[in-house]
């Protein structure tokens, strides 16, 4: 008889957590606190408690070839980087596509899971679920916790002297919608995470001045990279990670910052950090420095208190008059409705991120709980098909001395490599962590191989983006059509923008990436 899993919450690592689980012959039951698919992605002019909450203009900052699930390519006719209504309309594809919504129990929150007394033998969970003021119990053999990490706004007002004689408003990121009625008005917009950056720039189109209040600084990336390529396309790539992991990390920085300076010095904007540019999270931002240039945004540091009406900064600056603050200031995790996933100051204790080592039998999952330098989406499915694998028995996890290992290992590396912040508590390099996964899975490409049966391909694996269909190439879950889908990635990139027709003729830069990709690989064969 299949086994039953409980998934909570029907988001973008719900929906994967569903499909994968119909793959592995499981049988899920998914419940969903809300009245829709989508989690974070459907816009609602009212946030909703339980769930997160996004402004209406927010446009994605990983582009869509690189977010898509790995056998389901986002339409060719879609933008790389997609407002939120398309990204919606993308996953509501993947359900129906896949038929997902019959496995959907709408406003049924999840109240409490707890292990049933035999777990020790049969790792089954007690799933308490409420709808409509009604409780009911069921048992599960395993569970996908799907919950997401962006709804709990982080509101410091303790950090804030003052702000409870604050005359003006203040509100949390995640009540931010949009700019309509900040017009003619005085914001401070503290935190320069991408909400901050995003709600600046929208608000100094309308309001009367805006003030970017950072206690770090940020180095600033541009979604529109080299000759208009999506950045992430450009940049994760195997090539460029082998040269990363052959060169000292100062000179990775140094490349870094040298080449986010070109196109405005940080320092002259107020905005360079102590930190070096890989030690945070990317801030992804293609309008700030014509913002700040424009004097629209005035980038300040942290305000030491307020007053009725003004603000007053750790330099010592004031600025008076001031309307709104809006703080854009991050989030809080936790699972209140489980015990056994303990989280303190968002740090968890998880190998992988996902699995809890010390449980007795290897039936619960947490999905979609990381921070990647790049998409989530893949990764959530990347994760959940080992779950459910694991789920179905195969003993793919090392022994739990070695996960505690891990685990350990792995937060020295975050401590060491990311400046001290709730918001680098579970941050992965996407590359590597799938291919973490995908080794546990044994789905990793095998490059040898490759180059030796299809030299195109392989190409085009090595130094292309590493795409999500590049973990449907081989082993169980094998996709027949990822390898046509890694050579007509860039088709699906391109088609969005060849609105007009052009004479293409006197320079090609696919061509000249090409070119300049292979004397680097040359230049490291030699110095390697
Ligand atoms: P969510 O989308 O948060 O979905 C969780 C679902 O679980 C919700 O539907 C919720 O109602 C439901 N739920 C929660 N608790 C319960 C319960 N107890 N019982 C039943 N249901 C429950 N990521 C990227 O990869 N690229 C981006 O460009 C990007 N942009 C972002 C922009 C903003 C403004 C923010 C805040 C985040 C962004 N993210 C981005 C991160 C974002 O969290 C992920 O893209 C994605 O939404 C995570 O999906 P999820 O399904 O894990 O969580
Ligand atoms: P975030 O990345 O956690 O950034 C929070 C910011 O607030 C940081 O600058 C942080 O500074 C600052 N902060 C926190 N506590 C503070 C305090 N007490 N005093 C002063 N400053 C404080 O949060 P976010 O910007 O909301 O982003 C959340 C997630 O959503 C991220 O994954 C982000 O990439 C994503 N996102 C994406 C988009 C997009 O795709 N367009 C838009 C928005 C958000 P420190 O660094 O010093 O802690």
């Amino acid at each position: 008889m299949a086994k039953k899993v409980a998934v909570i919450g029907a988001g973008t690592s719900g929906l994967v957590a569903i499909k994968t689980c119909l793959d592995e012959g499981l049988e899920p039951t998914c419940f969903e606190r809300t009245n829709d698919i989508g989690g974070l992605w459907r816009f609602n002019g009212d946030p909703e408690d339980g769930r997160a909450s996004i402004y209406k203009s927010v446009i994605i900052n990983t582009s869509k070839e690189m977010m898509c699930y790995s056998d389901f390519p986002i339409p060719e006719d879609y933008p790389n980087f997609m407002h939120n209504s398309k990204i919606f309309s993308y996953f509501r594809m993947y359900a129906e596509h896949f038929q997902l919504l019959k496995y959907i129990h709408f406003k049924t929150s999840v109240h409490s899971i707890k292990k049933c007394p035999d777990f020790a033998t049969t790792g089954q969970w007690e799933v308490v679920t409420e709808k409509e003021g009604n409780q009911e119990a069921a048992i599960y053999d395993a569970v996908l916790v799907c919950t997401g990490h962006h709804t709990n706004a982080h509101l410091p007002l303790d950090s804030f002297p003052g702000i409870e004689i604050f005359k003006g408003q203040y509100f949390h990121s995640r009540d931010y919608k949009n700019p309509e009625s900040f017009s003619g008005k005085n914001v401070i917009v503290i935190g320069i995470g991408n909400s901050g950056g995003d709600i600046a720039v929208e608000l100094s189109r309308t309001a009367s001045q805006v003030f970017l209040s950072t206690r770090k600084g940020s180095w600033i990336l541009n979604r529109v990279s080299d000759y208009g390529y999506p950045i992430d396309m450009l940049n994760l790539t195997r090539f460029l990670n082998t040269l990363k992991n052959a060169l000292p990390i100062s000179v990775l920085n140094w490349i870094g910052e040298s080449t986010v300076n070109r196109r405005f010095d940080h320092a002259n904007y107020g905005l360079k950090p102590n930190h070096r540019i890989f030690s945070q999270h990317p801030m992804v931002n293609d309008d700030l420095p014509n913002r700040i240039i424009a004097g629209a945004v005035v980038v300040k540091c942290n305000v030491k208190r307020f007053t009725e009406t003004d603000a007053i900064f750790e330099d010592g600056s004031v600025e008076k008059n001031i309307d709104v603050v809006v703080f854009a200031t991050g989030y809080t995790f936790g699972f209140p409705f489980c015990e056994d996933l303990k989280v303190q100051n968002n740090k968890v204790s998880l190998f992988k991120y996902t699995f809890l080592p010390e449980l007795e039998k290897q039936t619960l999952a947490v999905i979609g709980l990381i921070q990647p330098l790049g998409a989530i989406m893949p990764i959530s499915e990347l994760q959940v098909r080992l779950a459910t694998r694991i789920f179905n028995g195969e003993k793919l996890l090392p022994s739990v001395s070695a996960m505690k290992e891990d685990i350990m290992k792995k937060k020295e590396e975050m401590e060491k490599r990311y400046v001290a912040s709730q918001r680098h508590t579970i941050q992965v390099d996407y590359m590597e962590y799938m291919d973490e996964l995908a080794e546990l899975l044994g789905v990793k490409p095998n490059l040898r191989n490759l180059f030796l049966t299809d030299p195109k391909l392989a190409w085009n694996v090595y130094f292309g983006p590493c795409t999500p269909y590049q973990y449907r190439l081989t082993g169980r879950g094998k996709w027949p059509k990822a390898r046509e889908a890694i050579l007509t990635q860039w088709d699906r990139a391109l088609k969005p923008l060849q609105t007009r027709t052009v004479d293409k003729a006197g320079g090609n830069s696919m061509a000249s990436l090409i070119i300049l990709g292979f004397i680097l690989l040359l230049v490291a064969i030699f110095v390697f």
